[in-house]
């Protein structure tokens, strides 16, 4: 229960809304009650007054219509109150979830899987909105409405209406008590295998090519089907509890009704004309109050998902980022430009050093190449350099303050990054150029760019930068996805470009321009570039060589290639 708590809290920005919607609320269910209260007595006392005698019907009447329409209009007006301020508060929640989740960007959210990730955003969001409109706001309306009615009818006979009163109290304590107990066990499970289904179907659905290949699909089908029956079953214990708890109160239903019947036809409702009319009111008041009770049983079943939901939408606003932007230092553009000191870092989780005690300086200016066997750590490096992870040991000094000292902008300013995976975006090849820039970039300037990266035949089609890329668009090929990468750095212009291998994939002819293209580029740039191949290398004016997070060798060409023995004379050599 206490897993609510945050989201009862955010309850305060619709406050008014939610307000209104329980005075609607009670309103329209004391109408209810009233209509069907009064029309026992309307239509018992003039069955007494019989034909011929005068009978004062026209205010019961007048009351039964007022009643009747009153309950219609306010039904009608609290549904819209009370669901237009339970979307404000989900659409306040998603805000927050997403803002939490922004910045556990990318070291944490890893440990999430996307499909995951969605639904939690949007499906335990959605089960959130029961906890106004199923749970909390019938709770309290059936207490005021109860008690209400038992003051009111306790001025025509006080043993009835307090009995009454309190037998529905019990009724209002103990059945949401049971069906949340009841339903506790299933609840969680039951939006665990709902999600577990979700995030197996999308993945069957996604790695259908592999399946196939691998003739795994049936494992995965069969994986699929356990998850669904487990779904399945719970789901069905949901609805034998439901009816259950129809019953049950039906069953009570006609219990009080009986005792109600009973009990008020041997009680001395004074001397009046039609005091036997009174039976009949006290009987139907035991009737009407069942619209009270009946929905709670089936709504707090609901609440073991309810808690589930908030739980898994909890845990995940409660992480916390693994880096933390709160410094505010200027950048001063100054000669040495980047320095590692005895860097150390483990990615989480994990125990091998990625980087290990590594040390490094780079001027402005310079271009360095970064070479080394795969795992090494050179894309490790440059993470720590966009601060998606903090060092564990060690400095990272940019123009000779500490990483974590500057604000996030400032930081994206100074880089541009290439990752080692380019990502399209599923949008038009225009938006998927434009983000690369703050300001806009006009169209001849992409198609120039797109042409310099060998990606003009992407235009060739009547729709030109608008062609739709990403899912459901042109699937772009291993090398095209990189040119489009290398296109979105040259359409950048932070000072310092750090590129993960920019030219994996490409051949010899198309790397060689591409990265004469990209040494033009940097020419008043820094540039880091991680690397497995040795084209155009002995352009760079230094080069790493990294082993298992250490720094083997550093040197230019020249020096490095004449060393007796030395781990770049022998790559050369090997290669
Ligand atoms: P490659 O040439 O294959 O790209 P690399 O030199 O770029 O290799 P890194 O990606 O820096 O290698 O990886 C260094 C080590 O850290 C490897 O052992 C790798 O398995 C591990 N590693 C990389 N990324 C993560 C991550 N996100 N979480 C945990 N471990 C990681
Ligand atoms: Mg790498």
């Amino acid at each position: 229960m206490r897993a609510l708590l945050p989201f009862i809290r955010l309850f305060g920005f619709a406050k008014l809304p939610l307000i209104l919607g329980l005075v609607l609320m009670i309103l329209g269910l004391g109408s209810s009650m009233g209509l069907l209260t009064l029309s026992g007595w309307f239509l018992a006392a003039t069955a007494i007054a019989g034909l011929g005698t005068l009978f004062n019907f026209f205010y019961p009447s007048a009351s039964v219509r007022g009643l009747a329409i009153g309950r219609t209009v306010m039904r009608y007006f609290e549904k819209i109150v009370t669901h237009d301020a339970t979307f404000r508060i989900l659409s306040k929640l998603r805000v927050q979830v997403f803002k939490k989740i922004i910045p556990l960007s990318p070291a944490v959210l890893n440990r999430y899987r996307n499909s995951d990730l969605l639904n939690r955003l949007v499906s335990d969001v959605d089960t959130l909105d029961s906890l106004y409109l199923r749970l909390l706001a019938p709770f309290f309306t059936a207490l005021f409405v109860i008690v209400a009615m038992s003051i009111g009818l306790s001025f025509i006979h006080a043993p009835l209406a307090l009995g009454l009163g309190a037998f529905l109290l019990i009724l209002l304590i103990t059945i949401p008590t049971l069906f949340y107990r009841l339903g506790q066990k299933f609840g969680a499970r039951l939006v665990q295998a709902r999600a577990t289904y979700r995030t197996q179907f999308l993945e069957f659905i996604q790695a259908q090519a592999e399946l196939l290949l691998f003739n795994a699909e049936d494992k995965l089908k069969e994986k699929m089907a356990t998850t669904e029956k487990i779904w399945q079953a719970d789901q069905a214990q949901e609805a034998k509890l439901s009816g259950f708890s129809t019953a049950l109160v039906l069953f009570l239903n006609g219990l009080l009704i009986c005792a109600m019947l009973w009990f008020s036809s041997q009680a001395d409702f004074g001397t009046g004309e039609y005091r036997a009319a009174f039976i009949a009111l006290f009987t139907f008041a035991a009737l009407a109050a069942f619209e009270i009770i009946m929905p709670l049983g089936t709504a707090f079943l609901h609440i073991g998902q309810v808690i589930a939901a908030a739980e898994r939408v909890t845990d995940i606003i409660e992480q916390q980022p693994l880096v933390e932007f709160q410094g505010n230092a200027e950048f001063e553009p100054q000669v040495q430009l980047i320095s590692a000191k005895n860097l150390s870092f483990t990615y989480p989780e994990r125990e091998n050093l990625a980087l290990d005690n590594l040390t490094l300086d780079l001027e402005q200016g310079q271009k360095i190449a970064i070479l080394g066997k795969t795992g090494s750590g050179k894309s490790t490096l440059l993470q720590l350099l966009v601060r998606n992870y903090d060092a564990n040991q060690g400095e990272l000094l940019l123009a000779g303050k500490p990483i974590p000292l500057y604000s996030e902008q400032t930081l994206r300013e100074q880089f541009c990054f290439l990752t080692q995976r380019v990502h399209v975006f599923s949008d038009s090849l225009r938006q998927n150029l434009q983000f690369a820039a703050h300001e806009k970039i006009s169209d001849e300037k992409m198609i120039e760019i797109l042409n310099q990266v060998g990606l003009g035949k992407l235009l060739d089609q009547a729709q030109g930068l608008n062609i739709w890329l990403g899912d459901g668009g042109r699937p772009l090929s291993g090398g095209e996805q990189r040119r489009l990468g290398i296109a979105r750095i040259l359409l950048n212009n932070a000072p310092i470009l750090l590129l993960d291998e920019p030219t994996e994939g490409l051949d010899r002819d198309t790397e060689r321009q591409i990265l004469h293209l990209i040494l033009q580029h940097a020419k008043n740039k820094t540039l880091i570039m991680v690397t497995h191949r040795l084209t155009a290398i002995e352009q760079f004016d230094t080069i790493c060589l990294i082993d298992e997070g250490k720094l083997i060798e550093k040197g230019d060409y020249e020096s490095l290639i004449q060393k007796e023995n030395g781990f770049f004379k022998r790559l050369v050599e090997r290669i």
